[in-house]
């Protein structure tokens, strides 16, 4: 669980390269430059931590390339304070990311395994989340509305059940397609009605339907 300075020049190196990839939100930026990614990580895969890249967590499964992270929280405009849903916990990094924006965050997985490891990780860190097992295509009622709602598994369409989870004037960032995402950005401007704009190409696993067995 150490985070020497070698993990710190590498990160800050990391950020850089987002940078130019065209991230400017410096809060974006800052998040990723204070997260030890490569606690996130299988110790197998530890010193490729800081390459941005997205690799194996376990259960099939992917942690996201550093840049697509930024990317998908930059979209999210992120507030102090906003209540954020993430779909798809994974290793909690990005989880991680956006508490360290001021973000109140409830995320859920269907990975029983990955939410157990996330849990342990983000305690030990003193990173607080709220993790659930179940399936995303319901999101979280109990806890609905959300400032904020980020899917990081491709869906292949939007879930209406998300969109209703939403507050007026709330923004969800999902990528949509089969084998190829389009980053879509959904804004709700008043109960029914809604606006959504395409960010670009992205590869993510898929938005799978009920709890893994
Ligand atoms: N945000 C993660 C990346 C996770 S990869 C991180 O920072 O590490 C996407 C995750 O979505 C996988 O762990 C996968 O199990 C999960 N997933 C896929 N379909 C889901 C669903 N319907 N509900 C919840 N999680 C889902």
């Amino acid at each position: 669980m150490k985070d020497t300075e070698k993990h710190k020049g590498l990160r800050r190196k990391l950020v850089e390269e987002i940078r130019n990839q065209g991230i400017e939100s410096e809060k974006v930026l800052d998040a990723i430059d204070s997260i030890p990614r490569h606690l996130f990580m299988d110790s197998s895969f530890e010193h490729l931590a800081y390459m941005n890249n997205a690799f194996p967590i376990g259960n099939d499964q992917t942690i996201s390339q550093p840049f697509t992270v930024a990317f998908q929280t930059e979209l999210l405009n992120i507030e102090p304070g906003d209540r954020v849903l993430e779909i798809g916990t994974g290793s909690g990094y990005q989880a991680a990311v956006l508490y360290k924006m001021g973000a109140t965050v409830f995320t859920i997985e269907r990975h029983a395994p990955l939410v157990r490891k996330a849990k342990i990780l983000l305690q030990k860190l003193h990173i607080r989340a709220t993790i659930r097992f179940g399936d995303g295509y319901k999101g979280w009622p109990e806890e609905a509305p959300f400032d904020k709602i980020i899917v990081t598994c491709g869906a292949s369409t939007i879930p209406e059940v998300l969109m209703q989870q939403l507050k007026i004037g709330g923004i969800m960032v999902i990528p949509v397609g089969e084998f190829i995402q389009k980053m879509k950005v959904v804004i709700k401007k008043e109960e029914d009605k809604f606006e959504i704009f395409d960010f670009g190409d992205f590869r993510f696993v898929p938005m799978l339907r009920n709890k893994a067995k």
